[in-house]
């Protein structure tokens, strides 16, 4: 047993100063006390923080960050659609192997990053020839092993990835990916829920790639089935032309169709959304279902902005996610969404609508909350007793911190700190 002294650490409610908390020898939480114990203390200098939940992440894509960031001799203009050919040559050539080896290195980045928990959000399935592994899981599985490696939680989903697009063929450059049908899916995810049991640090959710990715009937088929109580992710209305696509196949836009078609619920989490109209997006937020936003890579891609304010002020609930991992910052994560806002508003803290409000701290807070959600995580407050002590203490002995106010800690972190600001807790 050791009891640290902290403070101050954030909690649901905010900064609370002067905490005691008591781990045993596997730093499982047992006592969280504001008066002081009679044990030993270990005081912990500095603001102590839940860690940021990324809740989208495709780990192979890691491998080609940052190689894509030019036109190729051949090439006159690039947008999402050369970038995903180049994708899809990354992803035909990664063995469970060197899956295992990019996950772990992108992963011990995501924890030095401050990130402690990461969705996975995985649809490379099979071996190079489109032909499922001995070990229906082994890709899941390799994803699992890198989160072990690396000490961080992960919420591993298997994709359902059926078709090449609207009305089309897979493409022989996604055969990896294919699953045929609703069931032969569904015996996919079972193995992989199977395979997760063995790993304390691992959960699972379900979800379809996207719109254009599985036929309509199976979409509903899928969801109908999908066990209740788990986190349904889905990438949706990322490009225009997709948008486009989906009203000439289904006469309907995506996420209009999702709404007629689907019951969503809080448990879904739609990844972009980026090309929503007024009504789909009071559709989105009467049924309770989230939306997962990824500035830079969003951002990296063209994909175009996700009507944030707008959202925010109906009272949408939002996480964040690294996806393609050109950036690996949360902070940097967070301050993009914030300045679009503000350089579309032309205005200075537009997220805070009343008085008194803080930028960081709203961000913070809705981005840590709507996370834990995406990765199938309860919790009543942002430290329990029962779980292992994970976090970051922001660093007071740098002139950014030092003798800073409490309520500008966080926008501090957000807006002008990085990764060399956090220490790792445990
Ligand atoms: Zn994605």
């Amino acid at each position: 047993m050791k009891v640290y002294r902290f403070d101050n650490i954030l909690l649901k409610t905010g900064w609370t100063e002067e905490i005691y908390i008591t781990v045993d020898d596997e730093k499982v939480i047992q006592k969280i006390e504001t008066t002081l114990p009679e044990e030993e203390i270990f005081p912990k200098e500095g603001y102590l923080i839940p860690g940021f939940q990324n809740a989208h992440s495709h780990a192979f894509q890691y491998a080609m960050a940052g190689i894509n960031e030019g036109l190729s001799p051949e090439a006159k203009s690039d947008d999402f659609w050369s970038w995903r050919e180049n994708m899809y040559s990354i992803a035909l050539k990664i063995s469970p192997e060197e899956l295992e080896q990019v996950a772990t290195d992108l992963y011990i980045e995501m924890v030095r990053h401050g990130y402690t928990h990461v969705a996975e959000f995985h649809y490379l399935h099979h071996d190079f020839e489109g032909n499922p592994y001995e070990n229906l899981s082994e890709m899941s599985e390799r994803l699992m092993n890198a989160s072990v490696a690396a000490g961080i939680s992960l919420t591993i989903i298997p994709m359902f990835y059926q078709v090449g697009g609207f009305n089309l063929d897979a493409n022989p450059k996604q055969r990896r990916f294919i699953s045929q049908t609703v069931d032969e899916y569904l015996n996919l995810f079972e193995e992989v829920q199977k395979a997760s049991e063995n790993y304390n640090n691992v959960n699972v959710g379900i979800g379809v790639h996207s719109l254009r990715a599985v036929k309509p009937e199976d979409i509903i088929s899928l969801f109908k089935k999908a066990p209740a109580d788990i986190p349904k992710h889905l990438h949706i209305s990322e490009q225009e032309q997709e948008v486009r696509d989906c009203v000439s196949h289904l006469g309907k836009r995506p996420v209009e169709w999702l709404l007629e078609n689907v019951n969503l619920d809080e448990n879904f989490h739609l990844v972009h959304a980026t090309h929503i109209n007024k009504e789909e997006l009071e559709g989105i937020i009467k049924t309770g279902a989230n939306i997962v936003l990824c500035p830079s890579t969003e951002g990296n891609l063209g994909d175009g902005l996700f009507p944030l304010l707008e959202f925010f002020k109906k009272g949408g609930e939002f996480s964040i996610g690294t996806d393609s991992h050109i950036g690996l910052s949360p902070m940097e994560e967070l301050r993009w969404l914030d300045y679009t806002v503000r350089l579309i508003e032309k205005s200075r803290n537009p997220l805070c609508l009343n008085a008194g409000d803080y930028s960081g701290d709203i961000l913070y807070h809705m981005a840590y909350q709507t996370g834990l959600k995406a990765m199938g995580v309860t919790k009543e407050d942002y430290f329990e007793v029962g779980e292992k002590l994970k976090g970051y203490l922001i660093t007071k002995d740098n002139t950014l911190f030092k003798n800073k106010p409490i309520e500008h800690v966080l926008g501090t972190l957000i807006y002008s700190g990085g990764p060399e600001h956090l220490e790792r807790l445990i």
